[in-house]
């Protein structure tokens, strides 16, 4: 049999997609991928939907979450397989985070309005639609407003960190995303550790509890995937990737373009069946 690929790190309209749950199963598949892992920011939204949308030439789907975290300024994203995505508790927390993230929004908008640039709530609103509000749809207000001529000047200028009107999401803390994700049985994992400054605050985080570490990813070189890879190794940790996919005209827009062999889907399930058992 040939080998099977997994994509373990998917967006959708439930935060700051362009591909509506339903629809991401199919177009995964046509990618030649098997498996896939919705991983929302901070939002479980468009896990029963998109399993509910599974069928005959769609992939399989891991239910996941990315939660953001921040120590010391900097953001730290812990991705989550297999969580038990009903737990009550877990759900209401995803709640507060959805409500800080509109508050979060409403200081942007504010900071943008010093900076002369007069970006009303509502279009951004409509804009985030059902989706879990972040900066992308500010970003594309910002677009559409005329403020701004391309995605990544929004951030370069305005949003992104370092740029005027960035705001911290004053958030969870690494360790209590790694225990949030750990409590409701899943698999907590380090998303795209290159976009870390600091190198020795992964030991930090293994201490917490983190099982695995994204090695696959857009913004990696082939030498940092190696490197992380042998790190996970090293620390007896999993390894996972994916392609970060939010759609086209966002960031990263390749779906499927980074994977991982099926086995790692393998990996992670052992490894759930060893803390169950
Ligand atoms: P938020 O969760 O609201 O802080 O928004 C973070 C999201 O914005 C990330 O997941 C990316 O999709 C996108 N993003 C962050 N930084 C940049 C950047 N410099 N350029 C383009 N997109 C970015
Ligand atoms: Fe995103
Ligand atoms: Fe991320
Ligand atoms: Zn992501």
């Amino acid at each position: 049999m040939p080998e099977q690929y997994a994509d373990l790190h998917l967006h959708t309209t439930c935060s700051d997609g362009l591909m509506r749950p339903e629809d991401i199963g199919a177009l995964a598949a046509q990618a030649g991928i098997a498996t896939i892992a919705i991983t929302d920011h901070d939002t479980i939204c468009g896990i029963d939907r998109a399993i509910a949308a599974r069928g005959n030439s769609t992939a399989e789907v891991i239910p996941g979450v990315e939660l953001s975290a921040v120590i010391d300024e900097t953001e730290v994203h812990i991705l989550g397989y297999f969580i038990d995505w009903h737990e009550a508790t877990f759900t209401e927390r995803m709640g507060q985070l959805r409500r800080g993230r509109l508050e979060r929004a409403k200081k942007i908008l504010l900071r943008l309005k010093e900076l002369g640039v007069d970006l009303p709530l509502e279009s951004v609103l409509e804009i985030a639609g059902e989706g879990v509000i972040g900066r992308p749809h500010i970003a594309d207000g910002l677009i559409r407003g005329g403020f701004v001529s391309s995605y990544d000047e929004a951030f370069d200028r305005y949003i992104g960190q370092g740029a005027p009107a960035y705001i911290p999401k004053q958030l969870l803390h690494p360790a209590e995303a790694i225990r949030l994700i750990s409590s409701v049985g899943g698999i907590p994992v380090l998303a795209h550790p290159g976009t870390l400054k600091e190198e020795g605050f992964i030991r930090q985080l293994i201490l917490w509890g983190l099982k695995g570490i994204e090695a696959v990813h857009p913004v990696h070189t082939q030498r940092m995937i190696d490197y992380y890879k042998t790190l996970a190794k090293t620390h007896g940790l999993l390894y996972t990737g994916g392609s970060d996919f939010h759609g086209e005209g966002r960031r990263f827009n390749s779906i499927g373009k980074q994977k991982v062999p099926s086995q790692v889907v393998r990996d992670l399930k052992s490894l759930i069946q060893h803390n169950n058992g």
